[in-house]
């Protein structure tokens, strides 16, 4: 099935504010909105609030911001407006009581009088509720409802029979109907359940394609069914495959907040919390992409317009997946390795800053070309290259578990910096093509193998066993700050 039947393609999502964003939500969210791009169409957010006790206030800010930060833009929603609006359901309770009233009066909905302590009574029976008000006499009803007793309204689900309807990643599904309630579309507050809110909504909002997760699969028949009550159109049904735990077991969106895999590894949950772990956005929609559905020719990187031009919903592979976190890293790396310098120096100059680091921009322009092929996230500066912004008097020489290099003690270790000196101080040209060949001859002069002295420089100038090649490390720094970490070394070996 494709989208030329319901035109123009909108779709929405319709996240409950229940605080922050998680990255489950984002995942069905966007392969609506690439659906939604495809077909040129529009991409809708709708705040589905009716349950006001799990309202989180400052939700639908977090939502907006995680949208944001993801750079999927939203054509109508409560902060963009539309000609649909308002985008949040506790704005619009007296639209969902009309249908839910029109509903009863035509049969295909009641009133239901139970109280608390027949709800009770039949919760301790276990058999549900028994549609004890189904056929209740109008004059009762009346009656009853003038007495001011509260009710609720449910919806008439046939009792027999069998509905069936065509979702486009699963194909034709069939329910036997006596298996559903009849559930209650509005509660004695006034406020709708999800099943008639959305409904109405979706009908009001002129929605062409539902897309929500697999959750609401054992609903279908009963949506259907109120569609057909109503005697609106349907639109299209695509019911998402969720995102499991890496190990493959239980439903990731269990997980509140970010968590420790078995192997040690962290995985975030949080939109919040990839961006605190250095993940780049465009990296984070192409491993929720790959998820699920694939670009095809085995590429797994690949950008959202590319993925836009050819993602389908009826490509989408029914089952749930393990949530394969180490190939967002992976992904972030390739990411941070193709971006353009200056952009990449913008996103790391304020993780520095939140290191305490005082940040140079021109320094910081320089370093980060021989920086970001070794980058897994933002993050991973702080350890690789700060050294760079250390302070003049912040720099300390590293523990000698780091300044000795293989087959070195302290002696050779001295000597390798004391002959470092001169040379440097030697060199006209300090580019790090000239300095690698007087190092290169120096090492041959005092007989020590090339790794030898260059690690020892390395753990001098960088402090650190890992860092970006030595001597473009030291171009970057200059000659006299990388003489004065040498005799920082060099001292601290006294
Ligand atoms: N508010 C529902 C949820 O958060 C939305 C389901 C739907 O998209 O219809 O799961």
């Amino acid at each position: 099935m494709t989208a030329d039947d319901r035109q123009p393609v909108r779709i929405r999502y319709a996240p409950s504010p229940t605080g922050p964003q998680h990255i489950g939500g984002i995942r069905s969210a966007l392969f609506g909105w690439l659906f939604a791009r495809r077909h040129g169409g529009q991409f809708i957010l709708r705040i589905e609030d009716t349950d006001q006790k799990r309202s989180v206030p400052g939700s639908i800010e977090m939502i907006q911001d995680a949208f944001d930060w993801l750079g999927m833009d939203i054509d109508e929603g409560p902060r963009q407006g539309g000609p649909y609006g308002p985008y949040i359901q506790s704005q619009r309770l007296e639209l969902y009581q009309t249908w839910a009233h029109w509903l009863v009066e035509k049969g295909q909905a009641y009133k239901c009088f139970a109280t608390a302590e027949e709800l009770a009574q039949m919760r301790e029976a276990g058999s549900g509720y028994d549609r004890r008000y189904r056929d209740l006499d109008p004059a009762t009803a009346k009656r009853l409802e003038s007495q001011g007793q509260d009710y609720v309204i449910r919806f008439k689900m046939p009792l027999t029979g069998k509905t069936s309807g065509y979702d486009m990643i699963r194909g034709e599904v069939t329910f036997d109907n006596e298996q559903l309630q009849d559930t209650v579309l509005l509660k004695s507050d006034g406020f709708p359940t999800y099943h008639l809110a959305h409904i109405v909504d979706d009908h009001h909002m002129k929605i062409s394609h539902i897309t929500r997760a697999v959750e609401w699969l054992p609903s279908f028949p009963l949506h259907l069914k109120i569609w057909e009550a109503l005697g609106w159109e349907k639109p299209h049904f695509a019911h998402l495959p969720v995102l499991l735990n890496p190990n493959g077991k239980g439903k990731l969106s269990k997980r509140k907040e970010r968590f420790a895999a078995a192997d040690g590894t962290s995985v975030p949950v949080l939109v919040h919390e990839f961006i605190d772990a250095g993940y780049l956005p465009a990296a984070v929609l192409n491993f929720l992409t790959n998820i699920g559905w694939n670009f095809g020719d085995d590429r797994e990187v690949f950008s959202l317009s590319e993925a836009i031009e050819r993602f389908d919903l009826t490509d989408v592979n029914p089952a749930n997946s393990a949530y394969p976190i180490a190939k967002l890293h992976w992904l972030n790396g390739q990411y941070i390795q193709s971006a353009d310098v200056d952009h990449l120096a913008g996103l790391l100059k304020p993780v520095l800053q939140s290191a305490g680091y005082e940040v140079d921009d021109a320094r910081l322009r320089r370093v980060v070309p021989i920086l970001q092929v070794r980058l897994k996230t933002l993050n991973d500066v702080i350890a690789m290259a700060g050294f760079f912004f250390d302070e003049w008097d912040c720099f300390a020489a590293p523990p000698t578990e780091i300044l000795f290099q293989k087959k070195m003690d302290g002696r050779a270790t001295k000597q390798v910096l004391e002959a470092s000196i001169p040379l440097i101080e030697s060199l006209a040209d300090f580019g790090h093509e000239r300095q690698y060949a007087a190092f290169k001859d120096l090492a041959k002069k005092i007989g020590y193998k090339n790794g030898q002295v260059f690690g020892t420089l390395r753990a001098a100038v960088t402090g650190q066993r890992v860092s970006p090649p030595t001597f473009e490390t030291m171009e970057i720094l200059g000659k006299a700050e990388s003489i004065r970490r040498i005799k920082l070394a060099c001292d601290s070996l006294e």
